[in-house]
């Protein structure tokens, strides 16, 4: 045997185990969030979240980013494009790749340690965090009281998804929110507050809640949109917060 040989068998990424672990990572791919370690796209959602953090009373440091698998994210825009009840997409794979002023922020319930201890997605009825990872959005699980009807809310602002993002039953300094590819489409915008509305007004495809600097009636902005194919996980947030208050 050469010195060579004797190099590449000893490497650990060639040993059975390995390979064994590189097929079962891949298999799981689905139920599993990856690391994102390429410098450019840290540098990038770390821009965005610390652009986008407008609460002056409360600051966040990003502790890691990981990434919903593209192969998850593909199958998620399809599985919506079909439950789709209209049975029609209008909201196509291309639409949701091209993705860079499209980003939003959803903060929900937290019930593992996903992000922290584990990249594996919990399958907790009260984790709603894993379960729209899992599944994306679903209008069933949408609130008939929130204040633009039963729709699928995100916000531009990382600092009012922070606001959402609870950690439930868990101890944990640590805290996650969902960065969401939403294809608003045409953006009808409201002033105030229509929690009977269940879809755009026609030849709208979003609705916009106005801040009220702009004469609306919120003091950061959100969107929602009232079909799951409009919106879809793309990345997830961890990070560590300070000054936070509830209601905030
Ligand atoms: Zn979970």
């Amino acid at each position: 045997m050469t010195a060579l040989s004797t190099t590449v068998l000893s490497n650990p990424n060639n040993s059975n185990a390995a390979r064994l672990q590189a097929l079962v990572t891949r298999k799981s791919d689905t139920d599993s969030l990856f690391e994102i370690t390429d410098p450019e796209w840290i540098k990038w959602y770390t821009n965005h979240f610390e652009r986008t953090w407008e609460h002056q009373n409360k600051q966040a440091e990003i502790t890691t980013i990981y990434g919903v698998h593209r192969d998850k994210r593909a199958a998620l825009v399809e599985q919506m494009g079909k439950r789709n009840q209209a049975g029609v997409t209008a909201y196509t794979i291309k639409d949701h790749a091209s993705v860079k002023n499209k980003i939003y922020y959803h903060g929900t319930q937290r019930a593992c340690k996903i992000g922290e201890k584990t990249k594996t997605l919990c399958t907790k009825d009260e984790c709603h965090l894993c379960h729209i990872l899992r599944e994306s959005f679903r209008l069933e699980h949408a609130n008939p009281r929130g204040m633009f009807g039963p729709g699928i809310y995100s916000t531009p602002n990382s600092s009012k998804a922070d606001s959402y993002a609870k950690n439930h039953r868990i101890h944990s300094h640590q805290h996650a929110i969902i960065v969401c590819t939403v294809v608003k489409g045409e953006r009808e915008r409201l002033f105030q507050a229509d929690s009977t509305r269940t879809a755009p007004t026609p030849g709208f495809d979003s609705v916009e809640g106005v801040v009220r600097n702009l004469g609306g009636a919120l003091n950061y902005s959100e969107t929602v949109v009232y079909r799951e194919d409009a919106i879809i996980p793309r990345a997830v947030i961890i990070y560590t917060r300070k000054g936070w208050a509830p209601g905030c």
